[in-house]
């Protein structure tokens, strides 16, 4: 007899995990122990659900990196035992999170499937019980007695994503995530429909890492029109200060003014690293296509292309903690990790 599949449910909070007090119609935390109760459903799957949770879940908003690197040890710690990993978690971070995993957890051969709901799970009409139910769903799916998911990835309103080309789009429609640059690795529909072209491919088994430096010396800095010097100089001149990324126009074009590349340039000459991302949710930089871009390219700024600014902020922490050289950053960095960039 076929073995179940064995998931692992991590409760860090956000709206899916919360009921309606009809009294009062004030949202609260449900007892995640009770979980049955509230969607019976999931008895009726193919699988053996345990399920953990943050001793005090917490709105996606106060998420950070120290949350990050609870999420990776309870992954670590169940990694054996478990096929497939769920984690449920506000909306409003989820692509920060999903990023920042994507790099921490190294050699992943088990999915992590990231979801939420735009409404809690008590509302009559919520979206959590489908979000949940498939993203168990997808976490379980196994071919040749291997996880058919082998990456971090985002299920939310019928589409998986890769997590790390996520971004939160809608704080209002039950689509609230899009994917501008890579497309859905997964539709459900009345069928589960898995696109393995998209899947990151594993080319060698190798074994499974777990990062949980982080290093958050890091900074974003979007450009408009209007920003000036002092403001610049300012973010520029954070004490201990060790990457920016920095949001450009269109394909990853700035401002021709001196100052600017004048400051730039003295920051990266004194060990900032820059990242050029653009501020469009899709395309790519493409250095030197404009004139107003060519001079960045001459900084050797690094070129972002097409990663999301959650995947870019996160990567760079993952990288300073991981104490990679000064020389070969730029080159790391221009690398596609977890299938992050082109
Ligand atoms: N503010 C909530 C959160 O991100 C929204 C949600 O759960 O979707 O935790």
């Amino acid at each position: 007899m076929k073995n179940k599949t064995h998931i692992l449910l991590i409760y860090t909070g956000g709206t899916i995990g919360m009921v309606k007090d009809y009294k009062s119609g004030a949202l609260k935390a449900f007892d995640f122990d009770k979980m049955s109760k509230h969607i019976p459903e999931l008895a009726q799957l193919d699988c053996s659900i345990d399920a953990v949770s943050f001793d005090k879940p917490i709105d996606s908003s106060n998420m950070n990196p120290d949350h990050w690197a609870k999420i990776a040890t309870l992954i670590e710690e169940n990694y054996e035992d478990h096929d497939g990993f769920v984690v449920l978690h506000g909306s409003d971070t989820m692509s920060y999170t999903a990023s920042a995993l994507s790099f921490m957890l190294e050699n992943l051969a088990k999915p992590v499937i990231f979801t939420g709901s735009q409404l809690p799970i008590g509302d009559l009409r919520t979206d959590a019980k489908e979000n949940l139910i498939t993203s168990i769903q997808i976490a379980a799916l196994q071919k040749k007695g291997k996880p058919v998911i082998q990456e971090v990835g985002l299920y939310f309103e019928y589409k998986l994503y890769r997590g790390n080309r996520t971004t939160k789009i809608n704080a209002e429609h039950f689509q609230a995530f899009t994917s501008l640059n890579h497309p859905p690795l997964a539709e459900s529909g009345v069928h589960l429909k898995v696109f393995d072209e998209y899947l990151m491919q594993r080319k060698s088994v190798k074994r499974f890492l777990v990062h949980k430096e982080l290093d958050s010396n890091v900074m974003i800095l979007k450009l408009f029109p209007g920003l000036n010097r002092a403001v610049v100089q300012s973010v520029l001149g954070t004490p201990n200060l060790k990457a920016l990324v920095l949001e450009t126009y269109g394909a990853g074009n700035a401002p021709t003014d001196h100052w600017l590349l004048e400051d730039l340039g003295k920051a990266m000459k004194n060990g900032l690293h820059i990242v050029n991302v653009t501020q469009c949710s899709g395309g790519s930089v493409i250095l030197g296509q404009y004139k107003t871009s060519e001079q960045l390219k001459e900084l050797q700024i690094i070129n972002g292309k097409d990663i999301t600014t959650e995947a870019a902020i996160t990567k760079l922490m993952y990288l300073l903690g991981s104490g990679f050289s000064h020389k070969l950053f730029k080159t790391v960095f221009e690398t596609s990790l977890r299938g992050e960039m082109q």
